[in-house]
C-alpha cells in the first residue's frame, strides 16, 4: 500500500530515478549537489536524517494522553512518519469533537451566516475556483476577474462610493489601510487620527499597533454623542452601526471631519447597508468593513474578505488589488487588474500598501451570495435579521430589561445590573453565545442563521417570556430617516440567477474561462503552486471548525486550540525557531509582524534608533513595503553578477549605518532560485553589527527537512502556508503567513486581547486572535499525512523537478543563475533577454503563447525584468514537466522563425497569442495555419484544449479609461 507521500509527490520513485539519471545524477544526490557545503554542515542533507527537530518515536496520536512533556500530554513535536488520509481525517474528527458548536450571537463584526449550498459546493469546494492563481494573466482569468468585479460592484453599490477594491485581509486591517490612505491623501503635517469610541475593539487594537509603528497618534472620541474632534486630525473613523449596535447618522461626524480638514472613513456593516443610507450618501471619503456575513463561515475568525471603497479622486491611492475593464486585441470587453503601478510588486517601498495575497476566494463567495440573492433577497435578509432583533428587544423590554440604544440593526445591548455574567452563562447553558459587554450589560447579535428557537433560548436566559411583540413582524428598530431609498445592485448579473439552475451554470461558465491547477501545471516561481489534496481540505467545511465565533469561550474551542498548538509546534520544528504566531493573514502581514518584533526587541534594549532595514535588490516587493509599514528606513543592497547578495556592498552599507542598523531581510533560497553559499557570512555580519536577520520564508519549499532558518542564522521569518504547506491559492487568497522567531523575539510577536490563550506580545496585526483558523486544518493534515520524512522527500522531489526542468529548458534558453555545483534550488530563472535581442519576441509574447499550448505562464519579470521564473513543485510528474519543456522549446523555435524573417514581426503566432476559438471563425489571413495557432503541440492535444475566452488584453487602455464596476451588457455586443 502506498502512502499519501506517493500521491502528493508527482514522480513515482522509479520516475524520480529516471529524472535524476537524465540530469546525470541519482535522486538521493540532487539535494547534496544543490545545497552548498556550508549549509549542509550547518543543517543537514539527504541521507543523513532530517535536521528538523522531529519526534523520533511514535506518532502524535499514539502519544495522546501519554502525559509526556507537552501541556496536555500530546506531542507538539513534528511526527517522524506520516499517516494515511483516513487516519489524519479520524484525528481531525477527534479534534473537531473537542469544539462545541454553539449558536454564535456575540456579534462584534462576526455574524452567524448561511452559506448557500450552491456556493459551498460550486465555489468553496470546487478546485476550478480554489486552485487558481492571482489573476495577473488576464486572458486565462476572466472568470474570477468577473467574479471580483461583481464583488467590487456589490461593495461600491452598498457603500455608495464609486471605486471598490477586490478585497482586503479583514475589517481591522482594512481600517488600518484606510488610516494610512487618509494620511497619504491629506499630505499635511498632522499625525492625529480619531477613532470612534464605538468602533470594534479589534479594529481599535489593530489601529493602535499600526499607528504606533509609523508615528500616528490615535485619539478616541464618542462620535455618536457629538464629542468634538481634536485639533487638525488627518482622518476620522466612524463605526456604522457601532459595536454596541447603536445606529446613528454618521453625517455630523463626517461633516466635522471635513471641517477639520480630515478624511472621513466609515466602517460599515455590509448587510445593514442594504437598508441604511450609504456612507457615500453621508459624505464619507472611504468605507471599510467585512463581507463575512455574505455567506462566509465564521471559521473561528477567518478567512473572510474585508472590503474598501473610496470616493472619486482616491482610486490611485487604493491599497490592494483592483479589477478594471479593458479591451482585448479584437476590441472585445475584457477584465484585468487595474492601476498595478500602485502595488508593492512595482512600487516597492513607495507602494500604497504591502498587500499581495488577499482574500479572493472569500470575495468570490460574498459576491456570489449577492448574485444568488439579488437586491430584493438581500433586503429581505436584512429586514428579517433586523426584525428578529427588534422583536427580541421588545420581548426583553416587556420583561423589564431595557435596551441601551433605541435604534439598532441586528445587535441589542441590554442592561441587567450586576447580572450580565449570569445571563451569559444561562444562555450558554441553552446553547447560545452572548457578549458580556461589561458586568451590567449583555450584547446580543442576530445573524441570518439565527432561528426563533435561538431567540427563545436568549429570552429564557434573561428569564423573560416569549410572545411579547410577536405581532410586530416586519418592523425594525432602524431610524426611518436613515433608510436608504436609492437603487442597489441594478446590474443584470444580480437579477438573472434566481433559480439554482441558472446559478450553477453561471458559476460553471465563469470557472470554465479560467486556467487553474485542475487543468495543468502552473509553474509560477516563488508561488509554489503545489497539489491541494482533497483530503486536506475536507475538515474546513465541518461545522465544528467552520461555525465557531473568534471570541467563543475557551472551553468551547479546545479542538481549534489544540490544532493550533500542534501546528505551531510543528512549524517551530521545521524552521528551527522557538515560537510561532499563526495570526498574520498573509505573508506580507507576517513580514510586518516580524519586523515589528525586531523593532520591539531593539526598543526593549534601549536601541529604538535601529530602524534601518537592509534589503537586497532582488527582494520581493512586499519586503520593502512591509519595512516602511513597520516604520523602518529601507536601504537597498546590490546583488553581484552571480545573483548573490554583494558581500562588499553589504559590508559597506552595514558600516555606513552602524548603530542605526535594525535588520536585514533576505530570502532563502534566494529569489534567484539558488541556495546562496554566503548566507552564513551574511547573517553573521549583520549580527556582529547588532542587527537582526529576517529570513523571508516564501521559498521554504526548497528547505523543509533539509535545513532550518535557525541553522542559517535567522532570527525571525514568515512562512506562506498557501505556498509551502498546501493551502490553495484561491485565485489570490486566502493565505496564512505565520511569523516564527527565536526565543529572544518571542515576547514581541503578535498578541490579542480576546485570545482564548493569551500570550505576551505587541498587540494584534489581524482582527482575529488566530488569524484564519478555518483553513488551518489543511496545513495540519498536509504535515500530518507526510510526517518529517515525507516533507523531506517532497523537498527533494521539488528540487529534483526544478533541476530536471532547468536541464531541459537549458537546451533552448540560458538559465540565469545556478549554485556552486551547477544546480538550482526549487525554481529557476529562464533568461529571455537574448531571445528578444535576437528575434524581437518579448517575455509577454512567450507567456501568452504558452496559453495556446495549454499552460499557465510562469512568473514574469520577477525578480529580473525580461525573464520567466519557473517552479514546477514536487507535485508535477515527468509527463507534465516534459509537456511544458516541449512547449517552451517549440516556442523557442517559433521565435527563431520570427527572427529569421519567416514570419513578419507583427503577424506571427507569438504576437497574436493567445488565440481564441472565435478567431478561427473569421477570415484567416495570417501567414500560419489555424491548426498552428490553436493546436501547436499537435493532434494529441485537442481533447484537453483550453480555449482562452479573450485575446491579448490591452493593459494601458483600461488604466486610461478606468472602469471598476460591472460594465453594462451592451459592452459585450
Ligand atoms: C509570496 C511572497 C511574499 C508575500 O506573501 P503573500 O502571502 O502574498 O503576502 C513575500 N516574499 C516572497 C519571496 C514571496 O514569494
Amino acid at each position: 500500500m502506498t502512502g499519501f507521500a506517493d500521491r502528493h509527490i508527482g514522480p513515482a520513485p522509479d520516475e524520480r530515478a529516471a529524472l535524476a539519471e537524465a540530469i546525470g545524477t541519482r535522486p538521493g544526490l540532487v539535494m547534496d549537489e544543490a545545497l552548498p557545503d556550508a549549509i549542509r554542515a550547518a543543517g543537514g542533507a539527504a541521507g543523513d536524517g532530517a535536521p528538523m527537530r522531529a519526534d523520533a518515536g511514535a506518532d502524535a496520536a499514539e502519544r495522546a494522553g501519554g502525559g509526556g512533556g507537552a501541556r496536555d500530554g500530546r506531542a507538539r513535536r513534528l511526527p517522524r512518519h506520516g499517516v494515511s488520509e483516513a487516519q489524519a481525517l479520524a484525528e481531525l474528527r477527534a479534534l473537531a469533537a473537542e469544539n462545541t458548536v454553539l449558536t454564535p450571537m456575540i456579534g462584534l463584526g462576526y455574524s452567524d451566516a448561511v452559506t448557500p449550498a450552491v456556493i459551498q459546493r460550486n465555489v468553496f469546494e470546487n478546485p476550478s475556483w480554489y486552485t487558481a492563481y492571482t489573476p495577473y494573466q488576464p486572458e486565462i482569468s476572466q472568470g474570477r476577474l468577473e467574479a471580483l468585479l461583481n464583488f467590487q460592484t456589490v461593495v461600491s453599490d452598498l457603500t455608495g462610493l464609486p471605486v471598490a477594491g477586490a478585497s482586503m485581509l479583514d475589517e481591522a486591517t482594512a481600517a488600518a489601510e484606510a488610516m494610512l490612505l487618509a494620511r497619504r491623501a491629506v499630505r499635511g503635517q498632522s499625525d492625529v487620527f480619531v477613532v470612534d469610541a464605538d468602533a470594534l475593539p479589534q479594529t481599535k487594537a489593530v489601529l493602535r499597533v499600526r499607528a504606533a509603528a509609523v508615528g500616528i497618534e490615535i485619539v478616541e472620541r464618542d462620535l455618536a454623542a457629538g464629542e468634538t474632534l481634536p485639533d487638525a486630525p488627518f482622518g476620522v473613523l466612524v463605526q456604522y452601526p457601532g459595536a454596541s449596535g447603536r445606529v446613528s447618522d454618521p453625517t455630523p461626524a463626517i461633516g466635522a471631519a471635513h471641517t477639520a480638514g480630515a478624511q472621513a472613513i466609515v466602517a460599515a456593516d455590509i448587510l445593514a447597508l442594504a437598508l441604511l443610507r450609504s456612507p457615500g450618501a453621508c459624505g464619507a471619503d472611504i468605507a471599510v468593513g467585512s463581507t463575512q456575513r455574505f455567506g462566509v463561515p465564521l471559521g473561528f475568525g477567518g478567512p473572510h474578505a474585508g472590503y474598501m471603497s473610496v470616493r472619486q479622486g482616491l482610486e490611485r491611492q487604493l491599497p490592494g488589488r483592483l479589477v478594471g475593464v479593458s479591451v482585448d486585441a479584437d476590441g472585445r470587453t475584457a477584465y484585468r487588474l487595474a492601476l498595478q503601478t500602485r502595488e508593492q510588486h512595482i512600487r516597492r517601498e513607495r507602494a500604497t500598501s504591502n498587500i499581495c495575497t488577499a482574500q479572493v476566494l472569500l470575495a468570490v463567495m460574498a459576491a456570489m451570495y449577492a448574485v444568488h440573492h439579488g437586491p430584493d433577497g438581500l433586503r429581505a435578509i436584512a429586514v428579517s435579521v433586523a426584525g428578529r432583533a427588534h422583536r427580541m428587544a421588545q420581548a426583553l423590554a416587556a420583561a423589564g430589561h431595557a435596551h441601551v440604544h433605541a435604534e439598532f440593526f441586528d445587535t441589542v445591548r441590554v442592561r441587567v445590573p450586576g447580572r450580565a455574567a449570569d445571563v451569559v452563562a444561562n444562555a450558554r447553558d441553552r446553547g447560545v453565545l452572548l457578549h458580556l459587554a461589561d458586568p451590567d450589560t449583555v450584547g446580543i447579535s442576530v445573524g441570518e442563521a439565527t432561528t426563533d428557537a435561538d431567540i427563545e433560548a436568549v429570552l429564557a436566559a434573561f428569564g423573560a417570556e416569549d410572545g411579547a411583540g410577536r405581532d410586530t413582524a416586519g418592523s425594525t428598530a432602524l431610524p426611518p430617516e436613515l433608510r436608504r431609498d436609492d437603487e442597489i445592485l441594478a446590474h443584470p448579473v444580480f437579477h438573472e440567477h434566481r433559480s439554482e439552475t441558472a446559478m450553477m451554470r453561471y458559476l460553471k461558465r465563469l470557472a470554465d474561462r479560467d486556467y487553474a491547477l485542475d487543468r495543468g501545471m502552473i509553474p509560477l516561481g516563488s508561488c509554489t503552486m503545489k497539489l491541494n489534496a482533497a483530503a486536506t481540505l475536507q475538515a474546513s467545511s465541518w461545522a465544528e471548525f467552520a461555525r465557531i465565533h473568534p471570541f467563543a469561550p475557551v472551553d468551547s474551542v479546545a479542538g481549534h486550540l489544540e490544532l493550533i498548538d500542534q501546528l505551531e509546534g510543528w512549524l517551530a520544528d521545521i524552521t528551527g525557531y522557538d515560537a510561532v504566531s499563526l495570526q498574520p493573514n498573509a505573508g506580507s502581514q507576517g513580514e510586518m509582524a516580524g519586523l515589528l518584533a525586531i523593532r520591539g526587541y531593539h526598543a526593549s534594549r534601549g536601541e529604538s534608533g535601529r530602524d534601518v532595514c537592509l534589503i537586497p535588490s532582488s527582494a520581493h516587493g512586499t519586503n520593502a513595503a512591509s519595512a516602511v509599514l513597520a516604520g523602518m528606513r529601507v536601504v537597498v543592497v546590490a546583488c553581484d553578477e552571480r545573483g548573490d547578495v554583494d558581500l562588499a556592498d553589504l559590508r559597506a552599507k552595514i558600516d555606513e549605518h552602524a548603530s542605526g542598523l535594525g535588520a536585514l531581510m533576505i530570502t532563502y533560497p534566494s529569489t534567484h532560485g539558488v541556495y546562496e553559499a554566503g548566507v552564513l557570512d551574511i547573517t553573521e555580519a549583520v549580527h556582529d553589527a547588532g542587527g537582526q536577520v529576517y529570513i523571508d520564508g516564501a521559498n521554504l519549499n526548497a528547505l523543509v527537512g533539509r535545513a532550518t532558518f535557525g541553522d542559517l542564522g535567522g532570527d525571525v521569518s514568515h512562512l506562506n502556508l498557501h505556498k509551502t504547506f498546501a493551502i490553495p491559492h484561491g485565485g489570490g487568497g486566502p493565505g496564512v503567513g505565520p511569523v516564527a522567531a527565536k526565543a529572544h523575539l518571542a515576547p514581541f510577536l503578535p498578541s490579542h486581547a480576546s485570545a482564548q490563550r493569551p500570550r505576551d506580545g505587541i498587540g494584534p496585526v489581524a482582527a482575529a486572535p488566530y488569524g484564519s483558523p478555518g483553513i488551518l486544518p489543511i496545513t495540519w493534515a498536509y504535515i500530518r499525512m507526510l510526517g518529517a520524512d515525507g516533507l523531506a522527500a517532497a523537498t527533494d522531489a521539488a528540487v529534483l523537478n526544478a533541476n530536471y526542468l532547468a536541464s531541459r529548458l537549458g537546451e533552448a534558453f540560458p538559465i540565469l543563475y545556478r549554485g556552486e555545483r551547477g544546480r538550482v534550488a526549487h525554481e529557476c530563472i529562464v533568461d529571455l533577454r537574448p531571445l528578444r535581442a535576437e528575434t524581437g519576441v518579448t517575455v509577454d509574447d512567450v507567456a501568452k503563447r504558452l496559453v495556446d499550448y495549454g499552460f499557465h505562464a510562469p512568473t514574469m519579470s520577477f525578480p529580473v525584468a525580461g525573464t520567466l521564473m519557473v517552479e514546477p513543485t514536487e507535485s508535477e510528474d515527468r509527463a507534465e514537466l516534459d509537456r511544458f519543456a516541449d512547449a517552451m522549446i517549440a516556442i523557442r523555435a517559433e521565435a527563431a522563425a520570427v527572427g529569421a524573417g519567416e514570419w513578419p514581426a507583427d503577424d506571427n503566432p507569438l504576437v497574436n497569442a493567445p488565440h481564441t476559438a472565435e478567431s478561427l471563425t473569421r477570415e484567416w489571413a495570417h501567414p500560419y495555419s489555424r491548426a498552428q495557432a490553436v493546436f501547436p503541440a499537435g493532434p494529441a492535444q485537442p481533447a484537453a484544449k483550453y480555449w482562452p475566452p479573450v485575446a491579448r488584453v490591452d493593459q494601458a487602455y483600461g488604466d486610461r479609461n478606468l472602469v471598476c464596476a460591472c460594465p453594462p451588457p451592451e459592452a459585450f455586443v
